[in-house]
This record gives structure tokens, sequence and C-alpha cells, in this order.
């Protein structure tokens, strides 16, 4: 008999001990749901955050889309309380997919190359280099990244590691979301007056052939320099199945190397391209 009761009372011990984990580490808020919500964040998260960077612009009515595409729409569709009595918010939204933060799919310039869709996830996600071309760009808006400035970095850093994805830090990322500072131009269609740095065409000949890259990246609105008319850096990259990333937000934030990057574009079955939430990881 006294076995059992012991026995009963291990048990019971037991389940309050986990009663109690459960409860210290539930991701449940704290409050009753009827209660006025918090937008206090759950506490608990298992990554420092001061070590996650956000590389996304927001989208709404100020974000920089390329002078012939449509901008970003977005409306509301229902909003406050319903009719139920408990609060209800919707909205609609489109855009065209090259604009803000946005992925360059590889069959965006490249013939038979990869869609939005199509990139493995593995190649979304990897280690990030950082070449800062800033000061080049303050002396020549049309800058482009040189072979030599990737060579230059290397001496500095090591030769750029497999599967990596190599951002261009142009500096343009301070006239953001200035549309006449960022693109030179801020009337819509006109693509005559575009001024921003970019990539040359011997840097990504030298990427696609003698690197072994998943994408680039940029903090202007293309990776190829503002009056290019042939698109030969997206051709290049494009056609060698590498992405681009365009837009990129706050890249003064990252160390020339060691950070790790995710770049999840929209999911669009056969896109060209797509807004892409990036986050890099601090080392
Ligand atoms: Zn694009």
């Amino acid at each position: 008999m006294h076995k059992l009761i012991l026995a009963i009372a291990a048990a019971l011990l037991v389940v309050g001990i986990v009663l109690f984990a459960v409860n210290r580490t539930s991701h449940a808020p704290e409050k009753s749901v009827t209660e006025t919500p918090s937008r206090t964040i759950v506490e608990h998260s298992g990554i420092d955050e001061s070590k996650v960077i956000d590389l996304t612009y927001n989208f709404d009515d100020s974000t920089i889309y390329w002078p012939t595409a449509k901008p970003f729409q977005w409306e509301k569709e229902s909003w406050g309380k319903s009719a139920g009595g408990y609060w209800y918010t919707a909205a609609r939204y489109a855009a065209s997919e090259h604009g803000g933060t946005h992925l360059d799919a590889p069959v965006h310039f490249g013939e038979g190359r990869l869609a939005a869709d199509e990139i493995p996830l593995a190649r979304l996600v990897g280690p990030v280099v950082v070449i800062d071309v800033s000061e080049a760009c303050v002396k020549d808006a049309d800058y482009r990244l040189t072979a030599d400035d990737i060579v230059l970095w290397e001496k500095a850093n090591g030769q750029i590691p497999d599967n990596s994805i190599l951002l261009v830090r142009s500096g343009w990322g301070k006239f953001w979301p200035d549309k006449k500072k960022y693109l030179g131009t801020d009337t819509p269609g006109d693509t005559t007056n575009l001024h921003f740095p970019g990539i040359s065409r011997e840097a990504a000949e030298f990427l696609a052939k003698q690197r072994r890259i998943d994408g680039v990246g940029i903090d202007t609105a293309s990776i190829d320099h503002g009056p290019s008319k042939d698109f030969i850096t997206h051709r290049v990259l494009n056609g060698a199945n590498i992405y681009g990333l365009e837009n990129v937000a706050n890249l003064d934030r990252l160390p020339a190397k060691g950070a790790t990057l995710i770049a999840l574009p929209m999911k669009i079955k056969g896109g060209t391209g797509g807004p892409v939430r990036i986050i890099a990881i601090l080392p």
C-alpha cells in the first residue's frame, strides 16, 4: 500500500515538474485573447536579436520600382470591428516582380535558366561576402565593381568561398527612398537618365567563370549600372544560373565576411523574380 502511495506521489511530482516547465517555456500569450492585445513580442527567442540584420526595405507607397514598372499597390479590404464584434483586418496587394528589395531569378536574363520557384533553397542560404566600393561611388555615380576590386578584397580576406552570396556596397542605401538621388530620375517611364553604381562585365565574367558563387546583390536598383543599355552583367550572371538581389538594405551593417545570408523570395511559380526577405546573421 505504501509503495502505491509513493508511486502516485512520485507520478504527481513528475507531472507537476513537467507542467511547470511547459508553462515557463510556453509561447502562448499570458493574457487571455479577449483582453487588449499587446504588441510586445513574446520573450524568448533562440537567437540573439542584435545579430540578425534586416536587409529588406518596407513595401509601401514610397518603395522604388524600375521606372517602367507599376509601383506597389496595397489597399484595405476589411479594417476594424466586424459584424461579429471581433477585430478583423485584411488587405490586397499587387506589385511588379522587379521593385523594392527583390530577387532576379536566373531566367530574368538567362533563357532556360532557373525561375524564382526553382532555385534550390540551399542556394538561397550561405556565407555572405561584402565588397565595399562606396568611396569610388562617391566620385562616380555610374561606378562599376571591377575584377580588380574583387582581387583586392580577396587579398585582404581570402578567396570568396564556394556557394557564397556576394554583395556590393555602393553606399546608395543612404539615398533610399529618394528616387531622384537613388535612380538619377524620378520621372515615371524615364530610363534614359538613370545613374547609379553596378557591376562591370569583367567582374561578372570573373565571378561566373573563376568562382562558384550562388548569387550577387547590390544596394542599388540593378546589378548593371544606371546607364547600361545591354544589361550585360545580368546576361552573364543569370546566364550562369546565378541569381541577383537588388535594392538590398542596410549593407553598412555587415562585415566584409563571416555573416550568413538567408534570402527567401516569394515563391512565384515560373517567376522571373519577386519580393525577397533577406536577413543576415552576424558571426
Ligand atoms: Zn530585378
